[in-house]
């Protein structure tokens, strides 16, 4: 049997903890992993890309367990109703290769992408920050502004989405919430969000170079939070924004980054950071208080990993005692004998074939 974390589990998972507590521990499980970055089996993720979105498979390990996410990003989907990004994901034992957890990735990917936005934001950001513009303010955007809340300090959150409805469910989900003198602004442009900002969050989806900042809007010291640029031909920066003299930039994973984040407008050995060398002090995540520091976040299986591995916890010590499991792979009592399952004599298989009945005669297999 397989554990197994769907909809409702993942609900009860996070609500019995509250969202802020989750992303918190979660950040902590993702910075202890990102601390071993170089035990960790590394590369770009495989994305299938169509005209109106992309498909991927990010998988990693760690030499003891295996994980791989399946995640799909299209812009347009809200048009029919359906979500931005959906995706689903596997924990395995590398010693068995068997599967140990099946789960649903869609919310704990906005869960562990906010965790990862704002645990960059504690390295990077000035100390001092409490004002952050949000702009994009679909799925993603609750989970950030939770994070940065109870993470960052943020107390000043200023909207900004060309959907005004997207503002207004954003602005209504956090005044239901009573985040801890959290002031909400709803702003009617992108420059109006970032004016006085200390932190921008863009968390915006089209399948394009967008220009979501201007030059113009970056101030000395700001910190940059770029989400939503996470495909080849789809940024949010303007390029000016990222070579000015005073930015400094830092990325997940470097090799992916190259192709998918805002980098990608760049010269290839235009020089970059890596978060775990922020980590690990080879790199200061902000040298002075005037640096203008962008995170250029596009996602990274570690990141997943480190939420599969999280919620595996969580789930096994769930006190109660709600755990579920699927019978994904078969249980035999003889390995060898995997047709058995299949075989008429199977509890599973039924004939009304005489000429079957020696082989029903058979032990059945066992399947728990
Ligand atoms: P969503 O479709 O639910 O929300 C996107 C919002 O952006 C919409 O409300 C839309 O109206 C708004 N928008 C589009 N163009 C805009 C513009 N020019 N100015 C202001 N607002 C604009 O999508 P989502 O699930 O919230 O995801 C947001 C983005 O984050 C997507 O691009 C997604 O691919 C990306 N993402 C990145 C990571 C990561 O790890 N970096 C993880 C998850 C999602």
């Amino acid at each position: 049997m397989v554990d197994y974390i769907g909809i409702q589990d993942i609900q009860r998972i996070v609500n019995q903890r509250g969202p802020a507590a989750f992303i918190e521990g979660l950040a902590a499980e993702i910075e202890a992993d990102y601390r071993r970055f170089n035990q960790f089996d590394k590369s770009a993720r495989h994305a299938i890309h169509s005209p109106v979105g992309v498909i991927e498979l990010m998988p990693t390990s760690d030499g003891r367990m295996y994980s791989f996410k399946y995640v799909n990003g299209h812009p347009k989907n809200t048009d029919a109703g359906l979500l931005t990004v959906t995706a689903f994901g596997v924990l395995a034992d590398v010693d068995t290769g068997y599967p140990l957890l099946l789960s649903e990735l869609t919310i704990t990917t906005a869960l562990r992408t906010a965790a990862m936005s704002a645990l960059a934001a504690r390295w990077m950001a000035r100390p001092d920050s409490r004002t952050m513009a949000l702009i994009g303010n679909g799925a993603q955007s609750e989970f950030q502004a939770i994070a940065f809340h109870a993470m960052v300090g943020i107390r000043e959150l200023r909207l900004f989405d060309i959907d005004a409805g997207a503002s207004n469910k954003l602005a209504r989900n956090l005044k239901a919430m009573k985040l801890d003198g959290l002031k909400v602004i709803i702003c009617a442009s992108a420059a109006q969000a970032v004016a006085n900002a200390d932190i921008v969050t863009t968390a915006t989806a089209d399948k394009r170079n967008a220009t979501i900042l201007s030059p113009e809007m970056i101030k000395p010291g700001m910190h940059i939070n770029a989400v939503g640029g996470d495909c080849p031909g789809k940024t949010e920066l303007h390029p000016d924004i990222l070579l000015r003299v005073d930015a400094h930039i830092v990325v997940e994973y470097e090799p992916q980054s190259r192709i998918e984040g805002e980098i990608q407008q760049l010269p290839a050995d235009f020089e970059v950071t890596e978060f775990a060398d922020v980590l690990n002090g080879t790199t200061a995540g902000r040298a002075t208080a005037e640096v203008v520091t962008i995170f250029d976040s596009v996602g990274f299986a570690l990141e997943d990993y480190s939420a599969l591995c999280y919620l595996h916890k969580l789930q096994l010590a769930d006190e109660a005692g709600k755990r579920r499991q699927i019978d994904l792979i078969p249980q035999l009592a003889d390995p060898k004998d995997l047709f058995g399952l299949l075989a008429p004599c199977s509890a599973t298989f039924v004939t009304k074939n005489p000429q079957n009945a020696e082989l029903q005669r058979r032990p059945v297999s066992v399947m728990a």
